[in-house]
């Protein structure tokens, strides 16, 4: 039976990439060798780096401004590269704090500089995006994390700040338009909205760096990185590749105004499904509610429904439903290669679910 795939990461990607990668494996673009197998230097892996960078610069209508580079070490590593590179001992960056990643990243920040954490949901759970908050003019960097992957809220609007904003985006990447003017530094895991796990989009306004004075480990200098195009050491050739072959698919519904348009309409109805259900209810304030992480739990006195509701989400091939322990309940990831037959199939779900125990 076809599998849904709800998972929040590594997660799905688009059934035609995930061919191409196959094929590349066995015999990458006919050249006789597995994409697992040639140099990182090689003329085949040189234009696909190329291809990827220019494919982001494409998407974001990154302007030389911007230098792109691919890393390891996930999200995390950023949490505090992104500090170590834009924050010196005697500077402040302030931070809003919006769910569990966020609080890593501050915690990480912590090493470097002054951090001032300007806004906190933690109190309410995470369940909402603070607004109208002042930043103070001297941080060097406004630090938030765009989509709370594991609450369900997500940012709709920036918040209003002539400072430079560093978003964690690993989990909307690429999944709306993003007015770049505002962004000093943007990262993303891949294994959320991308690519296979082991690669870290990073996108710098390059007048951002060299401002620190303090000395910087080759490998965790952006700085060496850019220069050496991404190649450095050797990067992590198939998850650029296969990041690669998503871009081109994301180009190919439209870009991010496409992709954005497909989103909007595929979360629609599971969140209209979760407001008209009696059995279940909304996590995220609704102004805040993210089109990636879909958060939901048994309507109060249902509570003890929930396990029988993951087995029929699973009876029905619908997959890693359940939600991440810190909230409860569950979670539908909707990313990007999302369809809406697989929305379709969870909202049959949670109706057939409505109607059996009502
Ligand atoms: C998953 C996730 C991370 C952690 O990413 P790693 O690549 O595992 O380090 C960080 N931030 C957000 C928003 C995430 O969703």
């Amino acid at each position: 039976m076809k599998k849904h795939n709800f998972s929040a990461g590594p997660a799905i990607l688009p059934a035609s990439v995930l061919e191409e990668a196959a094929q590349a494996v066995r015999d990458f673009n006919g050249i006789g060798l597995s994409i697992l197998e040639i140099s990182h230097r090689s003329p085949a892996f040189s234009a696909v780096l190329a291809e990827a960078e220019e494919l982001v610069r494409e998407l974001l209508g990154l302007s030389d401004d911007f230098g792109v580079i691919w890393l390891t070490g996930g999200a995390s590593t950023q949490f505090f590269m992104a500090p170590m590179n834009l924050l010196d001992d005697d500077k402040m960056a302030a931070y809003a704090d919006t769910g569990s990643w966020s609080a890593k990243a501050i915690k990480e920040a912590r090493n470097f500089g002054t951090v001032e954490v300007v806004a906190s949901s933690k109190p309410q759970n995470y369940s909402y995006i603070p607004k109208g908050y002042d930043v103070p003019a001297n941080a060097q960097y406004l630090h938030l994390t765009s989509n709370n992957t594991i609450f369900g809220t997500q940012y709709h609007k920036w918040p209003e700040t002539n400072v430079p904003l560093v978003a964690d985006m690993s989990s909307d990447m690429f999944s709306r338009p993003v007015d770049m003017s505002r962004f000093g530094l943007i990262y993303a895991g891949a294994q959320k909205n991308l690519g296979p796990a082991g690669v870290t989009l990073v996108i710098v306004r390059k007048d951002m760096l060299g401002r620190v004075s303090r000395k910087l480990p080759s490998m965790l200098d952006y700085r060496i990185h850019l220069e050496n195009g991404s190649t450095y050491n050797t990067p992590p050739v198939f998850p650029i590749y296969v990041s690669m072959l998503t871009m081109r698919w994301i180009k190919a519904q439209g870009g991010l105004q496409g992709i954005a348009r497909h989103n909007e309409a595929k979360a629609r109805p599971l969140y209209e499904e979760i407001d008209a259900n009696p059995m279940f209810r909304g996590v995220a304030e609704k102004e805040d509610r993210s089109l990636m992480n879909v958060t939901f739990v048994m309507a109060p006195g249902k509570e003890d429904l929930a396990p029988a509701f993951l087995q029929d989400a699973r009876d029905a091939g619908c997959v890693d439903v359940k939600g991440h322990r810190s909230v409860g309940g569950f979670r539908a990831s909707i990313y990007n290669a999302m369809t809406p037959e697989s929305i379709g199939a969870l909202v049959e779900v949670m109706r057939e679910f409505a109607g059996k125990h009502a």
